[in-house]
């Protein structure tokens, strides 16, 4: 079973490698989505969407929120960032990690499945 939690942070980067408006400071509210891959329970469940909400907003969207990303990463694009939090988030979660998606915007977002 797939089972996936949201979440939002808000944080400032620029990219000085790229060649267009993403190089000047800016902001995004970033939308991630945790997805972990567990066998269903006797109890029904197969990961209690707690237990994922509280490792992740203490791994990740705490650590993230209200941040300048180029201080945690050199060049933090959107690919970058997420490679960060599914390295972070594979050894913290007690179940398989199976994806990581992250959105700059409602229409712009990247997807992390281990590589
Ligand atoms: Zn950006």
């Amino acid at each position: 079973m797939l089972v996936s939690k949201a979440f939002t942070f808000d944080a400032a980067h620029l990219l000085p490698y790229y060649d267009g408006e993403c190089r000047n400071l800016h902001g995004h509210t970033y939308r991630l989505v945790v997805t972990i891959d567990a066998p269903v329970q006797k109890d029904g469940l197969a990961m209690d969407f707690a237990i994922l909400k509280r490792i992740v907003k203490e791994k990740v969207v705490d650590r993230l929120d209200h941040t300048y990303l180029n201080d945690l990463l050199q060049n933090p694009s959107a690919e970058h960032v997420v490679i960060w939090i599914g390295n972070d988030l594979k050894d913290a979660v007690p179940a398989t990690l199976h994806q990581v998606d992250l959105a700059e915007t409602p229409s712009s977002w990247v997807v992390y499945r281990g590589e």
